[in-house]
C-alpha cells in the first residue's frame, strides 16, 4: 500500500494552502466583523474577485469538464483541495461550478441554466426540504399538475441554501402522487421570474437558508430537468455529491483549531506551569489529532472510491458522520482549552463552533447515515471483515 501522493497532489495541496493562507485568511477580520454587524462575510464582487485570483492560479471550475472551461481535477484532489478551504471560515468556494444534476440539462437548457451558473452569471439553489420532509424527502408534497404546456407548481420548501439569493430554483415536486419517490417526483428548473418568493429563516450560524413559497407557479414543460418522474434520482445524486465534501472541510477547519489550542496551551500559564504541561489538556489535543487523522483517510477512501467510478455510499456516510461529529468534537474541545477566551466573540472558535453544528444535520443527519450503514450491513450489501478491492 502507498499513502504518498503524487508529485501534482503535492503541488496543488501547497499552492492552495498558499492561496487561502496569502488571499482569503486577511478577510478574516472583516468577515467576522460584517457577520457581527449583520452584512454577508463577503460581498459578491469579493468573492468573485478571489475567484478570478484563483482562476489565474489555473483553479477554476475544479470538477467541471474540460469542454465547460473547468480543470476537471476528479473526487481525490478534490478532498485535498477542500480540506485546505476548511482552514480558513471565510465563505469561499472556487468559481467555475454547477450543480452536478445541471449537466442533466438539454441542449436549451444547458444555454439558460447550466452554463450561466458556471460562468458565475446565475445563481442556482437546491430545493427539496419541505416543512412535513427532510430527513425522509420521499414523503414531499409539493405538486405539479400539468395544465396545457405548463405545470403548476403549489407548496413550500424550506432551509434553502442561496435561496434568497438564487435566479432559479431545482425544484422537486410530486407529479404522480401513486408512484411517489418511485418515479412520480420531477425536477423542475423554475426561474424567480416565474413567481416563487423567498423567506430568509435566521439560523445560529451564518447560514441563512429560505423558504420558498410557489402559489399556483407556471413553469413551462421545457423546464423539466431530466425526465418527468426522474427526480428523485436526480435528488440523490446532489445530496450523495456533498457527503465526503463536508467532512474533507471539517479537517482542515479541525486542524486549524487544534493549532489554536496547542498555541494557547503553550502560552497560558495556570499554577505555575503552562496548562500544555497537564495532561487533561495533553489528551484533548491527542484526541482530537487522532480524530482528525481518522476522518483524512475515511474522506480520501470515499473520494478514491469515486474517482474509479465504485459506489462510494457506505463510504461517503461514514466519512460524513465520523468527520461531522470530529469537527464539533474537536472545536469544542479547543474552545475548552481556550477557557473564557473561547466563549468570546475576540476569536473565530465560536464563530465556527455555530457553523459547524449544522454539518451534523443537512445532506443526511447523523442518524440517517446511521441508518444507512445500519442497512447495508444487515441487508448483506456490504460485509463485516469483507477483504479490500
Ligand atoms: C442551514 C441549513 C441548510 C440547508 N440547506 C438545504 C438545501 O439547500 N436544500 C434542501 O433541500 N434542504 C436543505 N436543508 C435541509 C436539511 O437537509 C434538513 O434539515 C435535514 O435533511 C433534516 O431534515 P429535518 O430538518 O426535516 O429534520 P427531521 O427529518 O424532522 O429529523 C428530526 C430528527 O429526527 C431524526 N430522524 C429522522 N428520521 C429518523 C429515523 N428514521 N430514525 C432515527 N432518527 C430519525 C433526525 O436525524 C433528526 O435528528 C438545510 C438545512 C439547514 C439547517
Amino acid at each position: 500500500m502507498d499513502f504518498t501522493l503524487t508529485e501534482e497532489q503535492k503541488m496543488v495541496q501547497r499552492t492552495i494552502r498558499e492561496f487561502i493562507e496569502k488571499e482569503v485568511m486577511p478577510y478574516e477580520p472583516q468577515v467576522l466583523r460584517n457577520e457581527r454587524e449583520g452584512r454577508p462575510g463577503l460581498s459578491r464582487e469579493e468573492i468573485r474577485e478571489l475567484q478570478l485570483k484563483a482562476k489565474r492560479l489555473g483553479f477554476w471550475g475544479i470538477n467541471t469538464p474540460e469542454e465547460y472551461g473547468g480543470a476537471n481535477l476528479g473526487p481525490v484532489m478534490t478532498a485535498l483541495i477542500q480540506m485546505e478551504v476548511g482552514r480558513t471560515f471565510v465563505p469561499f468556494q472556487f468559481g467555475g461550478s454547477a450543480d452536478n444534476i445541471l449537466y442533466a440539462c438539454n441542449e436549451e437548457q444547458k444555454q439558460r441554466y447550466l452554463i450561466p451558473v458556471i460562468n458565475g452569471e446565475r445563481r442556482s439553489c437546491f430545493a427539496l426540504t419541505e416543512p412535513g420532509a427532510g430527513s425522509d424527502a420521499a414523503n414531499i408534497r409539493m405538486s405539479a399538475v400539468k395544465d396545457g404546456r405548463y405545470w403548476v407548481l403549489n407548496g413550500e420548501k424550506i432551509f434553502i441554501t442561496n435561496g434568497n439569493e438564487a435566479d432559479f430554483a431545482m425544484v422537486f415536486a410530486v407529479t404522480d402522487k401513486e408512484k411517489g419517490a418511485r418515479g412520480g417526483v420531477t425536477c423542475f428548473l423554475v426561474d424567480r421570474e416565474m413567481g416563487w418568493r423567498s423567506e430568509p429563516i435566521q439560523t445560529m450560524g451564518e447560514w441563512s437558508p429560505a423558504s420558498l413559497i410557489f402559489e399556483n407557479v407556471r413553469v413551462p414543460e421545457e423546464n423539466v430537468l431530466g425526465e418527468v418522474g426522474g427526480g428523485f434520482n436526480l435528488a440523490m445524486r446532489w445530496i450523495g455529491q456533498g457527503r465526503w465534501v463536508i467532512p474533507a472541510r471539517g479537517i482542515g477547519a479541525a486542524e486549524r483549531l487544534l493549532q489554536m489550542a496547542i498555541d494557547h496551551a503553550k502560552m497560558r500559564v495556570t499554577f505555575g506551569k503552562p496548562i500544555a504541561e497537564r495532561q487533561a489538556i495533553q489528551w484533548m489535543i491527542a484526541d482530537s489529532a487522532v480524530e482528525i487523522e481518522a476522518t483524512r483517510w475515511l474522506v480520501l477512501r470515499a473520494a478514491w472510491l469515486a474517482e474509479r467510478g465504485l459506489d462510494n455510499r457506505h463510504a461517503a456516510s461514514m466519512a460524513k458522520l465520523y468527520g461531522a461529529n470530529m469537527a464539533n468534537r474537536v472545536c469544542d474541545r479547543v474552545l475548552q482549552i481556550h477557557g473564557g477566551m473561547g466563549y468570546t466573540k475576540e476569536l473565530p472558535i465560536e464563530r465556527w463552533y455555530r457553523e459547524m453544528r449544522v454539518w451534523r444535520i443537512f445532506e443526511g443527519t447523523d442518524e440517517i447515515q446511521r441508518f444507512i450503514i445500519a442497512r447495508n450491513l444487515l441487508r448483506g450489501y456490504v460485509k463485516v471483515g469483507e477483504l479490500m478491492d
